[in-house]
């Protein structure tokens, strides 16, 4: 079967900035083309999510949302040292698309 982009399902939620729906390669497990999911344990000192269990936050970008941000410098590329050793830290940069 080749299915076709708008066969697939779209995920369960749009793009986080600018609301396009986007369609869900993976049918279910929120895998959207042309787009990136980001997530977050959460972390201390946010004042919103911080819940120390086992749960995500989870967003969609799509790909023009993600190319205009990091046009105009809000988008950083972490970067941790080969094998990770424990310890280690990671290096941040400006990350532009090609
Ligand atoms: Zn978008």
């Amino acid at each position: 079967m080749n299915a076709k982009r708008h066969d697939y399902p779209d995920t369960m939620i749009p793009c986080f900035r600018c609301g396009k729906p986007l369609k869900d390669w993976s049918a279910g497990n929120n895998q959207p083309f042309d787009a990136l999911e980001f997530s977050s344990y959460g972390h201390y000192p946010s004042s919103l999510f911080d819940p120390g269990d086992a749960s995500e936050l989870v967003v969609n970008l799509c790909d023009d949302c993600i190319r205009a941000g990091a046009t105009q410098g809000r988008v950083l590329r972490r970067t941790w040292p080969e094998g990770r050793p424990r310890g280690a830290m990671p290096s941040y940069e400006p990350w532009r698309p090609k």
